[in-house]
């Protein structure tokens, strides 16, 4: 199947030369790009579908770096409007452990619906409680990315300290570092495709280094380490608990593998020996807003060799699940503490894209618009209410102009939005479905 997108009137490549053209084209085989161009194109075997790009502004999609998709259920919880982390989290818990494969399928899908809508073609999630030993939930999660068609890295999250232990969550959603152990394994096999342009793979993820025995931290970067896939968890998010993560950095975790979320506390030296490691970091800037965490030092960690994407974080600390919104955000945060200059939006686009690529090590296969590389692309329609009087610079627009939703979003060759309207989901049927779990499970 040969697809031709034509007379794309902006085309921001998002490769290492921040290429920007004007009137191109982009050719798509199956699902990879074969072609680009400007101006009319020659193919030697015509395409089977053309897709105009008149008036669009085309970039690569986005790739999300770190979520908790089951958190749609819970947005704008009004018992926690102004909790700190540990409050929100203790209060929470006692809801959130009554999901199950339908909750989580449902939340999923509404998560992911909302993120290609602002530009998504990748994401990650990190699903790390499992009520009452139901291992299912992650395979429902993974159902929810298929059927949807987003190119999907979930990690297999878990948590092994429960309130009997000192720890803040109930016993009824940890698990022993054991049965933690042998599930991940379980799921990486079943699911971790290491073919190029994969549409899922997948990552280890303790919830966060207070959540979890050190063993299991000991022993998630072994296994990570034997497997071969990447470790993911939450780091120094609040002030309170630097000192704690930190002490237990000596388990393994300091590695080219592992990407972090939040690292909003972080000294010079901290940022040293992440940078040596070359690790990689989710910048959440709505949920550390929303917390009242702090302002991650993502321009100074931008001149090290630390990989940066951004993420919206879970929904119960952002309440959307705007992509395209949240680069506005990692831009107009950085600004607070860094002054004008801190964080161009031309950098914060790539952040968006290639940043997250790399963050899930992924940048040889998406990221950019390239030949051979996988067609996850996303056009923004440049006529409308939010862009009129913002041309000026078309390419930025999107981000400055706060723009909504995309008009076209592609995933391995698929459309899966077209006109602004998906293709194969039933938005409607989806928001019903949501409402009526999220206020059974509120009642609890
Ligand atoms: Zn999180």
């Amino acid at each position: 199947m040969r697809t031709l997108i034509s007379d794309i009137a902006f085309l921001m490549t998002g490769n290492v030369l921040r290429q920007e053209l004007e009137d191109a084209y982009v050719v798509v085989d199956d699902n990879i790009i074969t072609g680009i161009g400007t101006g009319a194109p020659v193919l030697r075997t015509p395409a089977d579908r053309v897709i105009s790009g008149a008036r669009m502004l085309m970039m690569p999609g986005f790739v999300n770096t770190h979520h908790h998709l089951y958190q749609t259920l819970f947005r704008n919880v009004p018992q926690v409007e102004h909790a700190k982390l540990f409050d929100w989290l203790k209060f929470l818990y006692e809801y959130w452990k009554y999901i199950d494969e339908e909750a989580v399928y449902t939340s999923a899908q509404v998560g992911i619906c909302e993120m290609l809508k602002t530009g998504v073609t990748t994401t990650t999630d990190h699903l790390y409680l499992y009520p009452y030993g139901n291992n299912a939930i992650i395979d429902a999660e993974i159902r929810a990315a298929r059927d949807v068609g987003v190119r999907f890295h979930p990690t297999r999250g878990s948590m092994s300290l429960g309130k009997k232990d000192g720890g803040l969550p109930p016993d009824s959603v940890v698990q022993t570092d054991e049965e933690i152990l042998v599930e991940s394994e379980r799921v990486i096999h079943q699911y971790h495709d290491r073919g190029r342009y994969a549409m899922t793979r997948i990552a280890l993820a303790p919830c966060s280094p207070f959540s979890v025995t050190t063993e299991l931290m000991k022993q998630t970067a072994a296994l990570a380490e034997k497997e071969d896939v990447l470790l993911h968890t939450h780091l120094a998010e609040t002030q309170d608990e630097e000192e704690f993560c930190l002490q237990r950095f000596g388990v393994g975790w300091l590695t080219p593998r592992s990407w972090f979320a939040h690292i909003v506390w972080a000294s010079d030296s901290d940022i040293r020996k992440l940078s040596e490691h070359e690790c990689g970091m989710a910048y959440c800037p709505a949920s550390n807003m929303r917390l009242g965490s702090g302002i991650a030092p993502v321009t100074v960690m931008k001149q090290t060799n630390m990989r940066i994407g951004i993420g919206v974080d879970g929904s119960a600390s952002n309440d959307t699940n705007s992509f395209i919104g949240e680069v506005r955000l990692a831009i107009l945060l950085q600004r607070v503490r860094y002054g004008a200059d801190a964080l161009t939006s031309r950098e914060a686009l790539a952040m968006g894209s290639m940043g997250g690529a790399r963050v899930l090590r992924m940048d040889s296969d998406i990221g950019s618009i390239e030949v051979g590389k996988a067609a996850d692309l996303i056009m923004w329609d440049l006529d409308t209410l939010e862009f009129a009087g913002g041309l000026h610079d078309p390419f930025t627009a999107p981000v400055m102009c706060d723009a909504k939703h995309v008009s076209f979003n592609m995933v391995n060759g698929k459309v899966l939005i077209e006109n602004g309207l998906f293709t194969n989901i039933d938005v409607q049927a989806l928001v019903a479905r949501q409402n009526t779990i999220a206020a059974h499970v509120m009642a609890r």
